[in-house]
């Protein structure tokens, strides 16, 4: 592994939505903490950036982030044009960033800011990845803890690669990003592409704390999209499952109509047919059907969306003339693709 010798800087890209609650505390912890980190010079740090997404709050987080770049000079601000969602808000300022570390952490600060330090030590050592990972997550209650890992193990039997309790609380190198941003998907779940980058990955575990001010702003809808996502952009084995499904039901026909041909001609025709035998049939197959028909859907739709190819997320503006040359910058790859 190489490790870091030169000075580094690094920008902290935290999406915000409908954060006005929060933000007033967090930013200021977040800002002393990168200050602290930069002043230290048992490490290389040598400047940070903050940049705040505003991911279409309805609320007063745009005037927010507004009045703290104007207070503060390593703040900066971007505005996406309606609301996108956490991972398309965190690719936004990903998309833009530019330094030579990229961190990413939530607005409420309930990834404990402290990890970071570990994560810059792992850079240093030649970490291309260091991902925050959870060891507590008593703070986050037993309905979310246990359903995450109801998750974890439908999503490691159906084959699928995920560094377990980590979300998106991370640093990648400039290298590992760019390698992250030539994946052009529009259904994103960052956190099961990170295994696919390969480069070193150092682990840096910390204990999830509770939302430091405001509501959750992951509504049930918006979480199961995500788990829907993790699942659909990974694997196909889900239409596997329906195809052999399918299969086994096949078979079965085959064999109940053997069966059934065999009883009318030994025991002649006299058996009344049941109705159970019937109707039960019926729906069941039926609903396998509805429910296979849901699950290609599912894909098929993903495909749609794929094909499209419409643009991940939208920027109205940003508050720095250098974050604005990369917008362009971007809009100009993308044109050119
Ligand atoms: N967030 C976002 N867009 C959304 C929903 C959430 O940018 O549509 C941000 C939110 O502001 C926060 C982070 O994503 O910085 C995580 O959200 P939250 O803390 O509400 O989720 P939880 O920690 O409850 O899973
Ligand atoms: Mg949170």
């Amino acid at each position: 592994m190489t490790t870091i010798k030169g000075p580094y800087y690094a920008d902290v890209v935290v999406p915000c939505f409908n954060e006005e609650e929060a933000l007033p505390e967090t930013a200021p912890v977040i800002l002393d903490f990168f200050r602290t980190l930069v002043a230290d010079r048992s490490n290389r740090l040598t400047g940070f950036r903050l940049i705040l997404v505003n991911d279409g709050s309805s609320d007063g987080t745009w005037s927010l982030i507004e009045r703290l770049c104007a207070a503060n000079p390593e703040v900066e601000g971007v505005m996406l044009s309606r609301n996108f969602g956490h991972q398309s808000a965190m690719l936004a300022g990903l998309t833009i960033a530019d330094a030579d570390v990229i961190l990413t952490m939530d607005a409420d600060l309930q990834d404990d800011i402290e990890a970071v330090r570990g994560m810059i030590s792992a850079y240093e050592d030649g970490a291309h990845l260091a991902l925050g990972v959870r060891n507590d997550r008593s703070s986050d209650g037993r309905g979310k803890s246990g359903s995450a890992n109801a998750y974890y193990r439908l999503l490691s039997a159906l084959g699928i690669r995920i560094i377990e309790n980590h979300a998106d609380f991370r640093l990648m190198s400039r290298t590992a990003l760019a390698a992250l941003l030539q994946y052009r998907e529009v259904n994103l779940f960052l956190r099961g592409l990170i295994p696919t980058l390969g480069f070193p990955v150092t682990l840096v575990p910390y204990a999830r704390k509770p939302r430091t001010a405001g509501e959750t702003k992951y509504t049930l809808r918006k979480m199961l999209r995500l788990a829907l996502d993790g699942i659909t952009s990974f694997t196909v084995m889900p239409l596997r499952i329906i195809a052999a499904t399918g299969a086994v039901i096949f078979l079965g026909t085959i064999l109940a109509s053997l069966f059934f041909l065999y009883v009318y001609f030994a025991h002649s025709s006299d058996i009344v047919p049941g109705w159970a035998s019937t109707v039960l049939p019926m729906l069941f197959l039926g609903g396998v059907q509805l429910l296979s028909i849901g699950v290609l859907g599912e894909y098929v739709g993903k495909i749609y969306l794929e094909t499209k190819r419409r643009p991940r997320f939208i920027i109205q503006e940003t508050t720095s003339e250098a974050l604005d040359a990369n917008v362009r910058a971007e809009i100009e790859k993308a044109e050119a693709a």
